[in-house]
């Protein structure tokens, strides 16, 4: 395996052996690796690049290192910082997998159940790419979730850009068990009052992340937000209702008159999502 000290040296270690794979945490990749799912013909190992593996303040943004793990993201300083992936963070599977599991590596794999990625969408990050000849180039996460760009040969995701919100925000997950567990839903909720916006990721139940942009702008418009962010008492449930209806649509019509119910395992999911929204959005006005 071979291990560089910097972004640019991984990059060139990488163009140099076409075949080769990166490795950061390694807690998806050996999986793969162990299962034989996959074969890799060598290992660029990213756990000694020391850029990618903290954070810095640039332009109202945090760039954070995509070699940041779940346990350093779950600490305090972070929580202050950008509490909902914080929160993501510590929900990221049992302490083990928090130690080595990274930022970088939680979106590459990108899992449906992946918990860092409805906060990604929520908050609209971009990535911060390195590729050949110091290159570097920007592309929002949701784009790369949703396979409208990749990653191209030699190319390693050097830094999220997270715009610094000043605003609560949330994260809930649940998982059908108690400790840790990949998660059946989530739901990241993030208050922007500069833009008079609520922004709202449903994670797990589908590929990637959903954001129930009409939910988004119908609460937004009902919350006072001059007047300590007031908002009526019965929104929040009916906001639940709508995401999750949004992000689990009932099945079209089926050419009969009869309306088609939802199987018991949908609807269950629907009333999980519904609720995680409803907390979350009281949550962050309370
Ligand atoms: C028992 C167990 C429980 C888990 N529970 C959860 C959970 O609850 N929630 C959750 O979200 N995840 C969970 N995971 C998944 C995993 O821990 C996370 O996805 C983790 O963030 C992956 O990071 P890593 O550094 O280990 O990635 P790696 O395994 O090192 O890499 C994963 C993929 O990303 C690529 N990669 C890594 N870094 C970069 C980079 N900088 N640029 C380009 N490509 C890169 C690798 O080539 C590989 O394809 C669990 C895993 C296990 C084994």
């Amino acid at each position: 395996m071979t291990l560089p000290a910097s972004l640019d040296e991984a990059v060139a270690a990488l163009t140099a052996m076409p075949a080769a794979v990166p490795v950061a945490g390694g807690t998806d990749l050996m999986a793969s690796v162990n299962s034989g799912q996959l074969r890799p013909a060598a290992l660029v190992g990213l756990g000694r690049i020391s850029e990618i593996r903290g954070w810095q303040y640039q332009d109202g943004n945090a760039l954070l290192g995509a070699g940041l793990t779940h346990a350093r993201m779950g600490r305090p300083d972070f929580a202050a910082l950008i509490p909902a992936l914080a929160a993501a963070a510590r929900a990221a599977g049992p302490p083990q997998i928090r130690n080595a599991g990274t930022l970088g590596g939680n979106i590459v794999t990108a899992a449906p159940t992946g918990d860092t990625l409805p906060v990604l969408a929520a908050m609209e990050a971009t990535l911060v790419i390195a590729g050949p000849g110091g290159a570097r180039r920007e592309t929002p996460v949701s784009h790369l979730l949703a396979g409208r760009d990749m990653l191209g040969a030699g190319e390693l995701i050097g830094f999220v850009r997270v715009p610094l919100l000043h605003a609560p925000q949330v994260f809930f997950k649940a998982t059908g068990r108690t400790g840790p567990g990949r998660a059946t839903a989530s739901v990241a909720l993030v208050l922007d009052p500069a833009r008079r916006e609520v922004r709202c990721a449903v994670g797990a139940i589908a590929p990637m992340p959903l954001r129930p942009l009409e939910a988004e702008r119908w609460i937004a418009s009902l919350i006072e937000w001059d007047a300590d962010r007031k908002l009526a008492p019965d929104a929040c449930a009916a906001f639940g209702e709508y995401v999750a209806a949004a992000c689990i649509p009932d099945p079209a019509p089926d050419g009969t008159q009869a309306a088609v119910p939802l199987p018991p395992a949908v609807l269950h999911l629907r009333r999980t999502v519904a609720a995680l929204a409803r907390r979350a959005l009281g949550r962050a006005l309370s």
